[in-house]
């Protein structure tokens, strides 16, 4: 029941309308019984600060920051954290109140833990030294590096099609910790690369948009060859949750992890920093249940 004592937390984007936060967050709200709703907020370009000063005066407890946000946001706040000064995104306001009454709405990064969260989750353990392939250097591969050159001590690979953009990756976070260039390298995204560096790795991890719908029969895994069997094989893409390269890598016996731990896992940190309510494991399986939900419902 919404009342005067309900606390709001939302999502901030354009357009919002096909989010899962939603349904995810609230769904986990009510499971634990706690008076407080994630509504979409829908933000066009230009009024993004406004929006935020709005946050502060309608007593929002914090939002979600999604497309095309995450980087016009940064000069509204206060403060940012560590992952979101590295990636130069935020993905989660929190209004803090202060004791004089006024707030101070600091801005972080949760895509990053989420990621290492849903590795872990499903079965690949990054502390163990092992080396990694992201393959893209957008947005997302940022996050997906960062948390693995903080979870892990293996060495690190980005392969992309313009190799430009994983030169500028690799340089970018570089910069983030004298240790972290010896261990970072950029590759075009193309066959001989791939399988050669594949043999050597443990974990690939598929931040491109291949294998997402429409385009649900490209992958970034070539045809007729078989996906080494010792690697796990995380692919960002969950629409379809069932992706080209998930269904490559079980055919060949690989540990194929899904798309939709990673959002639930960055939801789920938010959920925690907004809340106080843990642990992250329990809300993530609330979390992921609802999201599951609502995708069959589509699907239908
Ligand atoms: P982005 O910044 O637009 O980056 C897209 C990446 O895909 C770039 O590296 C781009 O390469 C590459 N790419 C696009 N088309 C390609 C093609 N035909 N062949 C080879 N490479 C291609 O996007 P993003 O925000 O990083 O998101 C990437 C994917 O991750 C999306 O599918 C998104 O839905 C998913 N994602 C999932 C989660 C999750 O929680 N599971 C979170 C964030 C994002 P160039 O540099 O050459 O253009």
């Amino acid at each position: 029941m919404i009342n005067g004592h309900t606390q709001l937390v939302g999502l901030l984007g354009w357009p919002v309308e096909h989010s899962l936060s939603p349904a995810m967050h609230n769904a986990a709200f009510d499971a634990l019984g706690l008076n407080w709703r994630y509504v979409p907020l829908p933000v066009p370009p230009g009024s993004v600060e406004t929006a935020v000063r709005g946050l502060v005066a309608l007593g929002f407890r914090g939002v979600n920051v999604t497309v095309p946000h995450k980087r016009a946001v940064m000069p509204a706040l206060d403060s940012l954290d560590r992952t979101a000064q590295v990636l130069g995104a935020v993905n989660t306001l929190l209004v803090e109140r202060q004791a004089d009454g006024s707030s101070i709405v600091a801005g972080c990064n949760t895509d990053a833990l989420g990621f290492v969260g849903a590795l872990r989750a499903g079965g690949f353990e990054p502390g163990g030294g092992q080396n990694c392939l992201v393959v893209g250097a957008g947005g997302a591969a940022r996050a997906v590096a960062f948390g693995l050159l903080r979870s892990s001590s293996g060495r690190i690979a980005v392969l992309n099609r313009t190799l430009e953009h994983a030169q500028a990756l690799v340089a970018d976070l570089g910069r983030a910790d004298p240790a972290y260039p010896a261990r970072l390298s950029a590759l075009p995204l193309a066959q001989a690369p791939l399988l050669e560096s594949a043999q050597a790795a443990g974990l690939l991890v598929n931040t491109t948009t291949l294998g997402m719908w429409p385009h649900v029969d490209a992958s970034i895994w070539p045809e007729d060859v078989p996906v080494p069997a010792h690697l796990s094989v995380y692919d960002l893409v969950y629409n379809p949750l069932e992706t080209r390269l998930l269904r490559q890598a079980r055919a060949s016996g690989a540990n194929a992890i899904d798309g939709l731990g990673m959002l639930v896992g960055q939801g789920a940190v938010a959920f925690e920093m907004w809340t106080g309510q843990g642990p992250v494991a329990k809300v993530t399986a609330l979390m992921r249940a609802a999201c599951e939900r609502v995708m069959e419902g589509q699907a239908r």
